[in-house]
């Protein structure tokens, strides 16, 4: 490809635009052209308008750009969306109206009807609903999702496990804090402690689950029939939501077969030789206390989702522990890579 596609981020100045502006410096394909945000921010220079809370320096590139107000006019076609949750609706309505493909992070348009809640490597097929959602909003453009951060890993951990039928899952999650935004959980609440809620957290995660591995039939989404039951827990890591999985499946299969089918797993990502996909997107690791958030975490580019401790459990038939990167494969990274593969798709002409 000779010239990048210029893209927008909607919502840059924020925490997970920060993200979203960090994975995308030096993307082989597509290139951050225009920065938007609220009218606060707007008619800054972004250097000026933005707080940088990630490590490194923010990228040169984006420094020197005007920041604009979140209205479609002179954005990218292409715009990535990391506006604030209370907005997300009608902003990103308002660029898909006006012709923009939007990847969105947020969470308000996931469980839409016509909207895909994609994880390249799983649910490709899901992006068939384009037509229909142009066809029923009356749009040449397009919204795409992806999903929640602990959605992402237990969905991914799950996955390569299809094949034997799950009928039920169990899945205990401990989040990093990175996934609360800035400033976050107060300190005094999360030094030394575990909290046990995150509003709205465990219903995102299973209703999520089962759209993104359920099918796509007859132009509609058809739900995973597996009951998913979620924990959601804080707890003081800096990057890295770690799951414990426990699942039922209709087949008994050996041990062994499971921890081959998660290092046989690929999906179109890896098929494509998309630009953000990990080579193997389940790394199975046998050590008996691995994966561990500080030791794995940022391993392959933070895109690969990592298992181990598989073993029986005497109550769903099997348990293991899954780990992935909750601002990387859970946000910003799960996102270009939708572009990614919207790109191969030729939905981005
Ligand atoms: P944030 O740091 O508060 O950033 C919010 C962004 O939205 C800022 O760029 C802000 O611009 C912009 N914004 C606020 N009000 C606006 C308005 N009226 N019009 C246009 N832009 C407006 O939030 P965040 O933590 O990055 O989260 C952003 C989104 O991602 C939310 O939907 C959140 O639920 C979702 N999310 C967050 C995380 C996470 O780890 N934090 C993870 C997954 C998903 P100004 O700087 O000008 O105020």
């Amino acid at each position: 490809m000779s010239a990048k596609i210029p893209v927008g981020v909607l919502g840059a100045t924020g925490m997970v635009g920060q993200h979203f502006l960090r994975f995308l410096a030096n993307h082989p394909w597509f290139e951050v052209t225009w920065a938007g945000a609220s009218d606060r921010s707007a008619g800054k220079k972004f250097r000026d308008a933005t707080s940088w809370r990630l490590d490194g320096v923010m990228p040169e590139s984006v420094a020197g750009l005007t920041v604009e107000e979140c209205k479609p006019g002179n954005a990218p076609k292409l715009v990535f969306s990391a506006t604030d949750a209370s907005v997300a609706t009608e902003i990103e309505q308002a660029f898909a109206g006006a012709e923009h493909v939007v990847v969105s992070n947020s969470r308000n348009h996931r469980m839409e009807s016509d909207v895909a809640l994609l994880v390249p490597e799983i649910n490709a097929d899901h992006l068939a609903i384009a037509a229909a959602q142009r066809a029923r909003r009356g749009w040449k453009g397009l919204i795409v999702t992806n999903p929640n951060c602990s959605t992402v890993v237990l969905t991914m951990a799950l996955a390569p496990l299809r094949q034997f039928g799950i009928t039920r899952t169990v899945v205990t999650t401990m989040q990093a804090i990175s996934g609360a935004g800035y400033p976050g959980v107060s300190s005094m609440d999360i030094n030394a402690n575990v909290v046990p809620f995150i509003g709205g957290e465990e219903e995102k995660v299973e209703i999520e689950t089962q759209k993104i591995l359920g099918g796509f039939e007859q132009g509609a989404f058809v739900p995973h029939p597996m009951r998913v039951s979620a924990h959601c827990n804080r707890v003081p890591v800096l990057d890295g939501h770690t799951a414990t999985i426990s699942v039922e499946l209709s087949s008994e299969p050996p041990e062994q077969e499971l921890i081959a089918a998660f290092a046989a797993f690929r999906g179109v990502p890896q098929e494509r030789n998309l630009p953000s996909a990990p080579a193997v997107p389940v790394i199975y690791m046998p050590e008996k206390d691995r994966p561990q958030p500080r030791r794995d975490v940022e391993r392959e580019r933070g895109m690969a989702v990592f298992c181990g401790r598989l073993r029986t459990c005497p109550v769903f038939g099997y348990k293991f522990i899954a780990l992935g990167h909750n601002t990387v494969r859970g946000a910003a990274g799960a996102a270009v890579l939708n572009a990614e593969l919207m790109k191969t798709e030729g939905l981005l002409d």
